[in-house]
């Protein structure tokens, strides 16, 4: 496993996997995966690459907490990092390449170039999150223009980022698949994230919540309930229950458009955002 922090670096090693030789001179041998991250990373990180490396000849992991798609009063400064750590749990995963830039390589002084997706950035994470969405259609521009992967791999668990990155690719047109892979749960339920580290004790029950208001709503949509409003108020009188949990929203969506819905007829997506103390958390289920 090679790590690479400069974009120079970064363009001589995939020349050198790409070729198997190191010379350059056959473009192309072997499909490229990558996996993009910010770091700190658990069972569905993990997950992502296991994917990649089931999938492609060469997995490239990178590594970057991205600011500009944090808001002024998000968590940017204490996002949890730890390289080490990190590499000490890709080594495993027989990665080909980790690649770990700089916020001041990725956004020069001077940078005034961004990419923004229009509809489906609006509502859900985007109402809540000015911002946030052109900061990550940006990154993944640039970490897509960089590596120039076959395949690249997201998770499910930020089924709207999901949404919007497909949405950018077919746009965009770049001719990269994009694999969208299930949420890694732990054994209580609670969606796998790196802000988990900020949960402590009542607080890391409570956050079970958003797992459970889920499964309610589901339960009701597999007996029969396709009103979208009442599968909502499912997941919020659940959310209510919670005296440490305060709902920001919950949504019953079209799975691309993510439109709300009024009947839940086709691949509907279910999320939810919900804060536990100071700790926002967000989870989703699809259905049908
Ligand atoms: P992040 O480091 O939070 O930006 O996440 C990097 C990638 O891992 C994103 O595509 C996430 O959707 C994905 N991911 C994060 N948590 C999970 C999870 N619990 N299960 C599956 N994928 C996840």
């Amino acid at each position: 496993m090679h790590t690479v922090i400069s974009l120079p670096d970064l363009r001589s090693s995939l020349r050198s996997l790409r070729s198997g030789s190191g010379d350059g001179a056959l473009r192309h041998s072997g499909t490229v995966g990558l996996v993009p991250t910010m770091g700190y990373l658990h069972d569905g990180h993990l997950s992502l690459i296991r994917r990649a490396r089931d999938e492609c000849d060469h997995v490239l992991v990178s590594i970057f907490v991205n600011p500009t798609q944090f808001g002024p009063t998000e968590d940017l400064s204490r996002y949890p990092r730890d390289l080490e750590r990190d590499l000490r749990l890709i080594e495993p995963l027989e990665v080909d390449l980790v690649w770990t830039p700089t916020a001041e390589s990725m956004y020069p002084q001077g940078y005034q170039t961004w990419v923004e997706v229009e509809a489906v950035t609006r509502p859900l994470e985007g109402a809540m999150r000015p911002g946030h969405f052109r900061g990550v259609t940006t990154v993944v521009a640039k970490l897509f223009n960089a590596v120039q992967p076959d395949k690249a791999y997201f998770g499910q668990k930020d089924a709207q980022q999901a949404a919007v990155i497909r949405q950018m690719t077919r746009d965009l047109s770049y001719p990269i698949e994009i694999v969208v892979c299930p949420i890694v749960r732990e054994p209580d339920g609670l969606a796998m994230s790196s802000r988990n580290v900020y949960l402590h004790g009542e607080q890391r029950k409570a956050a079970t919540v958003l797992y459970r208001a889920l499964s309610r709503a589901k339960e009701a949509y597999e007996n029969g309930e396709r009103e979208a409003e009442t599968l909502r108020q499912v997941m919020k009188d659940v959310i209510a229950s919670e005296p440490l949990a305060q709902m920001q929203y919950v949504s019953c969506a079209d799975y691309d458009t993510l439109e709300e819905l009024e009947t839940a007829t086709g691949r509907t997506l279910l999320s939810m955002a919900v804060f536990v103390g100071k700790t926002r958390l967000i989870d989703n289920f699809v259905l049908g």
